[in-house]
């Protein structure tokens, strides 16, 4: 009897939970059929069918079973239910990567031609993908700087479709009124989308500020070891896809079903799978599935170090004579304490710019100096990593857009990650002696 009262064996109890109970138990109950605890890889490309009516139904849309791994896979599916729970979402949708999110949440919602405004304060590789990429689509984009949300609302034009931003922007750890510009998103008609990536669910939850639409890069913090590349699109559910023309419209793929019609709440996530991925091709490797889902299992904990460790180290720094500033939202007098304190009660997340005097010269010794912490492009991992953006990762940007982002030659990025803070400080201390 004790035993059906366990909280994985109720199908649908996550609503209730506190975030650490749904890290490790939304979408992740013991295996129905072998009572494993973890549940197992499903590592198979295609799936039996039980006879050809279902067969037919299941290309029809009309029963949800698995046909094809590049489509529905279980292992992702159960992250997917945990992303969902996580967020406070209707539903998700993995990818094989971050960018491969972002094109998902985009795809039903511009045709070629139409418009999307993203912050200018973006993860390097968004810049290149809404400038130069997209634009080979007919997506076009104008990116702003999205601190004053007045700006966002002067770039919103006639073919605008959607609002992008980051919650915490990568490189610099920068903060932006999600609230506000969600209102200035949803006056224009348009759902904002928030990649969530350097704030995770456990800092920050964007469908709380107004966010229709959130995305991941579960590369990073949800996989926390970084181990596997994988992304998400999460639908907040709070968008009525009835204004979208691919949900609504009969889809010439489908026989003509209108996603929107069909699947309601979950339009979104049904197009974005059955569309998006068996399309487009990017799904998510069971493998990275399962260790994404055992990565966010410890998030919680997780979180809480990386952003004490990220706040320590910038303290650090700040009082660094070597140290010309130090960008960390986190900082107790810092220019965004008062959106600290709104949005990220529980800490600033752990990656942050900062720069070293002596311009670009200085930024590449420092990176080349330290010893413990990695010269790695990523982030989010449970090692404390380093990168100088100007000669790498922001490499493809020009001058221009380099200033826009707010990446001096000088400025170095550190991912803060686990370890025993007084050896990082240690490195850094042995490293700025150095150059
Ligand atoms: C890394 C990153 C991405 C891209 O994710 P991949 O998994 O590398 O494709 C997108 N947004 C942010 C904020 C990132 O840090």
């Amino acid at each position: 009897m004790a035993e059906s009262k366990r909280p994985s064996s109720d199908p649908k109890p996550s609503s209730g939970w506190g975030f650490e109970t749904k890290t490790i138990h939304a979408g992740s109950p013991p295996d129905a059929a072998s009572g494993a605890v973890v549940p197992p890889i499903q590592q198979t490309a295609a799936y039996a069918f039980p006879d050809a009516e279902t067969a037919a139904k299941r290309f029809d849309l009309d029963d949800f079973g698995n046909v094809y791994s590049r489509i529905t896979n279980p292992t992702v599916a159960a992250l997917e239910k945990k992303l969902a729970a996580l967020e406070g979402g209707v539903g998700a949708t993995c990818a094989a990567s971050g960018h491969a999110a972002q094109i998902l949440a985009l795809l039903p919602l511009l045709d070629s031609g139409d418009h999307v405004v993203a912050a200018r304060q973006l993860y390097g590789g968004s810049v290149g993908q809404f400038t130069y990429v997209f634009k080979r689509f007919g997506w076009h984009s104008t990116l702003v700087d999205a601190r004053e949300p007045i700006n966002i609302e002067r770039a919103i034009g006639e073919k605008t479709r959607a609002v992008f931003l980051e919650a915490l922007a990568n490189p610099d750890g920068l903060v932006v009124d999600i609230e506000a510009i969600a209102k200035v998103a949803h006056k224009a008609g348009v759902p904002l989308i928030v990649d969530n990536t350097l704030a995770t669910p456990y800092l920050l939850r964007p469908r709380e500020w107004g966010a229709d639409l959130v995305v991941h890069s579960t590369t990073k913090f949800l996989n926390g070891h970084g181990n596997a590349l994988g992304g998400a699109v999460i639908d907040s559910g709070t968008y009525g896809w009835s204004r979208v023309p691919a949900l609504t419209e009969p889809c010439l793929a489908y026989h003509g079903v209108r996603f929107a019609e069909k699947f309601g709440k979950l339009a979104f996530t049904a197009y974005a799978h059955a569309i998006g991925l068996r399309d487009l091709g990017a799904a998510m490797a069971p493998l990275n599935a399962f260790l994404t889902g055992i990565g966010i299992e410890t998030l919680a904990l997780r979180m809480e170090r990386h952003c004490a460790n990220a706040l320590a180290l910038a303290r650090y720094l700040d009082r660094h004579p070597k140290i010309e500033w130090v960008s960390y939202a986190g900082l107790p007098d810092g220019p965004q304490k008062k959106l600290v304190a709104k949005y990220l009660p529980n800490g600033a997340g752990a990656v942050f710019t900062f720069g070293v005097k002596g311009g670009l010269a200085a930024g590449k010794a420092l990176v080349e100096s330290v010893d413990l912490i990695q010269h790695v492009a990523n982030i989010g991992d449970s090692r404390t990593l380093i990168i100088h953006p100007a000669s790498t990762t922001h490499r493809p940007l020009s001058a221009e857009e380099l200033r826009e982002a707010g990446i001096g030659p000088e400025a170095v990025r550190i991912s803060v990650g686990l370890e025993t803070v007084d050896d990082l400080i240690a490195d850094l201390d042995q490293a700025l002696a150095n150059i």
